[in-house]
């Protein structure tokens, strides 16, 4: 064992400190972790601060000499936890953000005690294995074939980023990464709906493919992919010279939640040679939930798959993933050659490093909580929340129908709702662009007022050009009954905004 220096246990400095200063530190941490876990419910959502408020509380020099960390928790708790959105309330529908889980954050401290760099094997023996176990977990969640394999990423658009990576790569090989986009003779085409993340088109402007060449595809009455209008786009693109090398399809859409229909879009990869990508960010999961299995046929045809535990895993942030179906077809986009990466062991699995899969050399201990929260709970567990989250969004779906006072403004289809609010004067009729227009700015004032009041919390999205009330159920303390109140707190939302209006 590595001696330890005697006079210095015991006494304890803020740079090494103590067992009892640990146990104190860590002892009123999980006090107030317990407390906000019983409180999260009666919290209002978003804050009422501003930046320069957060500032004047928060900003100082940098300090010289050190504070007590009681002094710092008191800051933690008076200024930045009420300075917070709390996405774990129930009623916290915007974005796709997920509440976290009690048993991640315990897993996060872990980890970060033990502090394991995983950027290979021989760094980090255990950690990687499990990492490959965890991969494997997810890759049975997803139905992939046993051959596939994958990393864990900082997020869902990193996870597309390397994708994209490893599909160039694929395509044009070394001459590109040795000498530049402008080595490849032939300008290059990817595909993805006109509903695809922004992050798809971001990396393809860092990758130096363009965001020009992400080509959009329109989308159906429920919003997937039209796949013969991506036939047509493709063959259109050959004749004209360029080089389609990608394809990406969407298990799950931000706006609305759509589902591409993967089989058809994997038949058309296979047919012109692409790389087939699926964003499953947002939805994947839901693969979990035996209602939803059927949409995800043919996820497992993909060569990649982008996935956010930090998400639907109910993860706290952050945790991507990233799937590839042959890892081999992936490596030469990442492998290097340097003398710290140089491999001494001869068995395979020790020779592994996750740096030959993806951009990051160093690397944290994701699949710490990804273990944990998924061991704890069983898959069964949270396959029913899964299944509990689409119940909602389509118990919304139903109590929107039957309402005069709202609309519904696309087709749920996972646990994505899209709605506004009709007051009186707009729900009998025809309504002309004037109207539709006093609608946009009605909904987007109800929008306001609703996160201002703290009760529930909506974002919004373009539904064919107009202004939606957009939430997405990704919470396993969200009831029935908390999409019911949704509704009370937009209808008590539209009433104020109408009785200001001059
Ligand atoms: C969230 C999301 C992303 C981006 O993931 P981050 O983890 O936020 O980087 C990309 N695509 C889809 C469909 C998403 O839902």
């Amino acid at each position: 064992m590595a001696s330890t220096s005697p006079d210095r246990r015991g006494v304890g400095s803020a740079l090494d400190p103590s067992a009892e200063q640990i146990r104190d530190m860590s002892g009123r941490a999980v006090e107030w972790v317990v407390a906000h876990h019983d409180s999260i419910r009666d919290l209002p959502i978003a804050p009422r601060t501003s930046a320069a408020a957060l500032k004047k509380a928060l900003a100082e020099p940098l300090p010289v000499e050190g504070r007590d960390f009681t002094d710092l928790l008191t800051v933690f708790r008076d200024v930045v936890v009420p300075g917070s959105r709390h996405n774990g309330h129930p009623r916290f529908f915007g974005y796709v953000s997920a509440p976290g889980t009690a048993v991640a954050a315990v897993a996060d401290f872990l980890a970060s005690a033990l502090n394991p760099n995983l950027t290979a094997w021989r760094s980090a023996p255990a950690p990687t294995e499990l990492e490959h176990v965890t991969i494997d977990w997810i890759k049975e969640a997803l139905g992939c074939d046993p051959g596939a394999g994958g990393l864990f990423t900082s997020g869902g658009s990193m996870a597309n980023l390397t994708a994209l990576a490893a599909a160039r790569h694929r395509h044009c090989g070394d001459a590109v990464a040795t000498h530049g986009a402008a080595a490849h003779p032939a300008p290059l085409r990817v595909y993805a709906s006109t509903e695809t993340h922004h992050s798809i088109h971001k990396a393809a402007a860092l990758l130096g493919i363009g965001r020009a060449s992400v080509r959009e595809i329109p989308v159906d009455a429920r919003f997937r992919m039209d796949v013969d209008a991506l036939v047509g786009a493709i063959e259109e693109d050959r004749a004209a010279g360029a080089e389609p090398f990608c394809v990406v399809a969407n298990a799950g859409t931000v706006v609305t939640g759509a589902v591409d229909p993967l089989a058809e879009i994997a038949a058309v990869a296979r047919r012109y040679g692409l790389w087939m990508h699926v964003d499953a960010c947002y939805g994947g999961f839901a693969r979990l939930a035996p209602s939803a299995r059927p949409l995800f046929d043919g996820l497992s045809e993909a060569d990649s798959i982008a996935l956010d535990p930090h998400k639907w895993l109910y993860l706290p942030a952050d945790c991507g993933c990233l799937i590839y179906r042959d890892p081999e077809a992936a490596r030469p986009a990442f492998s290097l050659d340097a003398d710290y990466t140089r491999v001494m062991q001869t068995e395979p699995a020790e020779a592994f490093a996750f740096w030959d899969y993806g951009p990051d050399l160093s690397r944290r201990f994701r699949a710490l909580k990804v273990w944990m929260a998924l061991a704890h709970a069983g898959s069964r567990a949270v396959g029913d929340a899964i299944e509990g989250n689409l119940d909602c969004a389509r118990h919304l779906a139903e109590l929107v129908e039957a309402s005069a006072d709202f609309e519904l403004l696309a087709p749920v289809e996972l646990s994505i709702f899209c709605f506004r609010y009709l007051p009186p004067s707009a729900r009998a009729g025809s309504r002309g662009q004037a109207d539709e227009e006093e609608l946009d700015r009605l909904n987007e004032r109800i929008m306001v007022a609703l996160q201002q009041g703290g009760s529930s919390y909506l974002s919004n999205a373009t539904i064919n050009g107009r202004f939606a009330l957009r939430g997405c159920v990704l919470n396993y303390r969200t009831t029935r009954r908390d999409m019911e109140v949704l509704l009370d707190d937009v209808r008590r939302a539209a009433k104020q905004v109408i009785e200001e209006t001059p």
